[in-house]
């Protein structure tokens, strides 16, 4: 939640105030000049619009008087290429933990080695009903796609106020614009472009908990317009988005090995991801680790 007078975010007493700016309220009601009769009119002709969802109800008190406040926005209707499902989740930060898929349709990239195409039926919901498909203080994860074509943060905060942590798997292509740390938030960037599409990414990553995960294939078996769309080979690639991205600095970062059909292929992606993990523990202080697709090895989608 944003505390409606200080602006700077806080987790749940049920007030549209954190709780540094309650214990002024009666003055805070004043310099608002909060007319609530007002106020709940305004929200009252909200409700009668079609499509809205309620995100909030806050109770506003002073000198003896409370009024609730219903805070109410335009209900948006999301694309998903899949239905909501429970799964176990297969890499990165998540590995091995019981997870909501919220998978997004649409993506900015094509990469070669997508793992996830469009497979044309797309399935529209209003994002309240995907989040009452989704019990509370469970894990979530917004992936594609690319998640961010869709999603803004006041989308991402719907989930966190249903107590759902939050991870969200993107290219890094696209900002997502947050002006305060996010709690319950976990961003992985993986990057399936040059360092030079990276620019996009307009807000600074640290004020979220922010994971990198590159994609590893042997180096005899990477083709050209692999490497321009995001395919590792050497620890050094790695080296050059942590050398030209300073906050890179502090960000975990996964090693995945490309999934291949092949056998053979798959194995030589393992054994060259193993030795930039290596490479990397040799040469750079933060935590760097193997993530192999855990869901496919297991056999579950
Ligand atoms: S960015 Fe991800 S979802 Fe989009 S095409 Fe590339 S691999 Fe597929």
């Amino acid at each position: 939640m944003i505390c409606l007078n200080c602006k700077k975010p806080y987790i749940g007493n049920h007030s549209a105030f954190c709780n540094e700016c309650c214990d002024k309220l009666p003055m805070i009601l004043t310099d608002l000049k909060i007319e609530r009769d007002k106020a709940q009119a305004a929200v009252a002709r909200l409700r009668e619009l079609p499509d809205t969802v309620c995100i909030g109800k806050y109770t506003l008190s002073a000198r003896g008087k409370t009024a609730i406040i219903e805070c109410v926005m335009k209900q948006k209707i999301l694309k998903l290429s899949e239905p909501v499902h429970w799964t176990i989740s297969g890499e990165g930060p998540t590995a091995g933990k019981g997870i909501w898929i919220v998978r997004l349709s649409g993506c900015n990239r094509n990469c070669p080695h997508c793992d996830q195409p469009e497979k044309g039926k797309i399935i529209e919901l209003p994002l309240d009903e995907i989040v009452k498909q989704i019990p509370q203080y469970d894990s979530v994860m917004l992936t594609g796609g690319e998640p961010l074509l869709q999603l803004d943060m006041t989308d991402v905060w719907v989930f966190l106020n249903n107590g759902n942590d939050v991870q969200i798997e993107t290219n890094g292509t696209l900002p997502l614009k947050a002006e305060y740390p996010v709690h319950g938030v976990t961003l992985v960037i993986s990057p399936k472009h040059t360092p030079l599409m990276m620019s996009g990414f307009g807000t600074d990553p640290r004020k979220f908990l922010t994971c990198l995960k590159f994609l590893v294939k042997d180096d005899d078996l990477v083709t050209p317009p692999e490497r321009d769309y995001g395919i590792i080979s050497k620890a050094e690639h790695i080296l050059t988005w942590l050398t030209l991205f300073p906050w890179m600095k502090y960000c975990p970062v996964y090693i995945q090995p490309l999934w291949e059909l092949n056998r053979c292929y798959r194995q030589a992606n393992v054994r060259q991801a193993i030795k930039i993990v290596r490479d990397l523990d040799l040469k750079w202080d933060s935590e760097v680790r193997l993530s192999v697709q855990i869901h496919k090895f297991i056999g579950v989608p």
